[in-house]
């Protein structure tokens, strides 16, 4: 069957196999990124809600489960937005132990939200929370991440460091660059300093490699990604006394007691519903979803003569697209 909020698994580096769980519903978020992968954001709020409700969204959990697809490594909750925009979090997270007791949850978040300490409170609960930070530079801040009104990257630097202090789980800090936007020595050097103090247990500095909001905003290149790489990962940590443990994406792929391969069945449905949030290549697709390389390009094709469809390179890679608008 086909799904409104639980998508993928999609292939992510830093997690594994990781089956979405979509908390808004629609492009609903604290920012507008002008990277951003599943496109202009719609309705740019701060306000928590119940944009899908915790029953509707366990209820396709449920069914999901109820079917024969591969165990995934990891269940994110993130989407079409800021996952922590949605009031009824804490139950999700309840609501997915319950169903998957063994299974690490991770939170993606573009961190806005934590300056609320009821927001603190209810991540304490998921085993991995992945922040992102792009600039410490207000006039940076404001010029990549576009957010709404009243939001301060130092609260925000602040509000992760006061999380850091009680959470019992993993941190992965990520830092997108932009060339032009936040790439500044300044930006630098403050985001160091950030970084002793916040101690992730992963820092992942990265620069466009899909198409994003506006066509403008480019990648930084791999000189200038490769000393913000040495600089940040060098800084010292005050939490940890090891290196980053990036090992959290093996944590339950070795129970297969649930696998069954998923093979080609539902393809179309799949694969259309994760090109609607994010841009992949078909090998990708592929990997992520478990789906022959034919069968991909088979659907690619019935998506693309539907007009659903959108392509563009980015490099040497070709990317397919199903989101309805893009700015150029
Ligand atoms: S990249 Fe994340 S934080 Fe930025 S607009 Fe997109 S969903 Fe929101």
């Amino acid at each position: 069957m086909g799904y409104k909020y639980v998508f993928g698994p999609v292939f992510s580096g830093r997690l594994g196999r990781s089956l979405g769980l979509d908390l808004l519903g629609e492009r609903i978020c604290s920012m507008d990124c002008v990277y951003c992968e599943v496109g202009k954001t719609d309705n740019l709020t701060g306000e928590r809600k119940p944009y899908v409700t915790a029953a509707e969204l366990l209820q396709e959990l449920t069914k999901w489960k109820g079917e024969k697809h591969q165990k995934p490594d990891i269940i994110t909750l993130g989407g079409l937005g800021e996952p922590t925009l949605n009031s009824e979090m804490p139950d999700i997270i309840r609501g997915v132990k319950k169903l998957f007791p063994s299974m690490n949850i991770a939170v993606l978040t573009n961190a806005t939200t934590m300056t609320d300490p009821e927001v603190r409170r209810e991540l304490l609960e998921a085993d991995v929370v992945l922040p992102s930070m792009d600039s410490l530079i207000t006039s940076e801040f404001r010029a990549i991440n576009r957010p709404c009104k009243g939001t301060d990257p130092e609260a925000i630097a602040k509000a992760l460091i006061e999380f850091r202090k009680e959470f019992k789980g993993k941190i992965f800090l990520e830092v997108l660059l932009s060339r032009g936007y936040n790439d500044s020595d300044e930006n630098l050097s403050k985001m160091k300093e950030f970084c002793i103090d916040l101690s992730p247990d992963r820092i992942d500095v990265v620069t466009l490699s899909r198409p994003g909001t506006l066509d403008k905003a480019g990648p930084v290149d791999s000189g200038s990604l490769g000393r913000w790489k040495e600089v940040l990962d060098a800084a010292p940590s005050k939490n940890r006394d090891c290196e980053p443990d990036t090992d959290v994406k093996s944590g339950s792929s070795t129970d297969t007691s649930a696998l069954v391969q998923a093979g080609d069945s539902d393809a179309f449905d799949r694969i259309q519903a994760s090109l609607m949030r994010r841009p992949q290549t078909a090998q990708q697709l592929s990997k992520a979803l478990e789906v022959s390389l034919s069968k991909v390009d088979e659907v690619l094709k019935e998506l693309r003569n539907s007009g659903r469809l959108s392509v563009r390179q980015t490099g040497d890679e070709i990317y397919y697209d199903c989101r309805l608008d893009v700015d150029s």
